[in-house]
């Protein structure tokens, strides 16, 4: 949604259940309020049924129209580009593909926290980032709903880095789930309720490490297995959702889809998911279709500061997906090629020309249909 149309979920009470999460030893947690008292006798808040902090937003609609939702890749207001953020402003990099940006709501893969602290969590880390706080506006003047932080980069400024992008976002009007301040709040599921019933995105991730891992009361991300995938679901369920997603962050860098997201995507299935949006690549990956759950491996990356490394093999395509939810569930996925290799676009990813978009997206699955640069997908 663009700024300004956005409707917060005044209706929907945001839950937190202090007592198993011990969130009353950490930082406040912004998205959340108290639960207010329920009167003696009546049923426990919906949202509280699993436990752990729901965040929760309204879309407007009818019953019968499609509600669509916004997928897009790894995004960072920081790095190589900081120079021109600062020169240009933060929006700036997005000034190509604000015309793609349609859709109700708008969901991006966060890479990286959002805070002024500059020193690194793990000083033998490679690559380690932290945006400036003026990113947090940008990413919502320019219609971002939300932002799943499961990722290798949520923690490259430790616990108080983390608790400043939540405060942040938070402050821009920006949801934010797969990370937290402890195990409740970083596994607890975003909640998009529709007429159509509720979405709910599950962010998982890699092993980055213990000290990147939530804890009872340690902050960091969840990590994905067997066991996280069967709980994501149920927490989304218990929490009200009818349709659940996996927001994702698999793969290796510049690799081709490997054997154990296959294998992943297969229990995404099993344990009843609706989709898989995947990231962390860096490029585009192709589609697949499991059980009638469609998964998409990787959506490469979408507005990303960094240099990048791509080549002949690997070149810098990203996808942005948009998933058309109707009263059935999620009936067709349209899909847009965007150049993202920033030595072409110079920290400006725009929209693929019509061959490179005709390559690209029939490259994803035999059933993509590529009509006037848009990939439609049916399954
Ligand atoms: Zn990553």
């Amino acid at each position: 949604m663009v700024a300004g149309s956005r409707r917060w979920a005044g209706l929907w009470p945001l839950a937190l259940l202090l007592a198993a999460a011990g969130m009353a030893a950490c930082a406040p947690a912004p998205v959340t309020a108290e639960v207010p008292d329920a009167p003696a006798g009546s049923p426990a808040p919906r949202d509280a049924v699993m436990g752990g902090v729901v965040v929760r937003d309204a879309l407007p609609g009818s019953a019968s129209g499609p509600v669509t939702i916004l997928w897009a890749g790894d995004t960072l207001l920081a790095d190589a580009a900081q120079e021109r953020l600062e020169q240009n402003g933060y929006q700036w990099p997005f000034e190509h593909l604000l015309p793609l940006l349609d859709a109700d709501y708008i969901i991006v893969n966060q890479e990286g926290p959002i805070t002024v602290l500059e020193e690194k969590f793990d000083p033998d880390q490679r690559w380690s980032y932290n945006a400036q706080p003026e990113a947090a506006a940008a990413l919502a003047a320019v219609g971002i709903d939300a932002v799943g932080l499961s990722n290798n980069h949520a923690m490259d400024r430790g616990p108080v880095g983390l608790a400043d992008t939540i405060r942040h976002l938070d402050e821009a009007g920006v949801r934010a789930f797969g990370a937290g301040l402890n195990l409740a709040q970083a596994e607890a599921p975003l909640l998009i309720d529709t007429p159509h019933g509720a979405v709910g995105v599950v962010g998982l991730s890699l092993d980055w490490g213990a000290n990147r891992t939530a804890g009872p009361e340690q902050a960091g991300t969840v990590v994905i297995n067997e066991q996280s995938i069967r709980r994501g679901y149920e927490l989304a369920r218990a929490a009200g959702a009818r349709w659940v997603v996996a927001y994702v962050h698999w793969g290796a860098n510049y690799e081709p889809v490997g054997r154990r997201e296959r294998e992943w995507a297969a229990g995404f299935a099993r344990a009843g998911y609706s989709l898989v949006i995947g990231h962390h690549p860096h490029v585009q990956q192709p589609i697949d279709v499991m059980d009638g759950m469609p998964v998409v491996y990787s959506l490469g990356n979408f507005v990303f500061g960094s240099k990048g490394r791509f080549d002949r093999d690997y070149p810098g395509y990203g996808l942005i997906a948009v998933s058309v939810l109707g009263p059935d569930g999620f009936e067709s996925l349209r899909l847009r090629c965007i150049l993202t290799d920033n030595y072409l676009v110079q920290y400006q990813p725009r929209p693929c020309n019509p061959a490179q978009s005709e390559a690209v997206l029939s490259s994803l699955h035999p059933g993509v249909e590529v009509q006037e640069g848009v990939g439609v997908f049916d399954w």
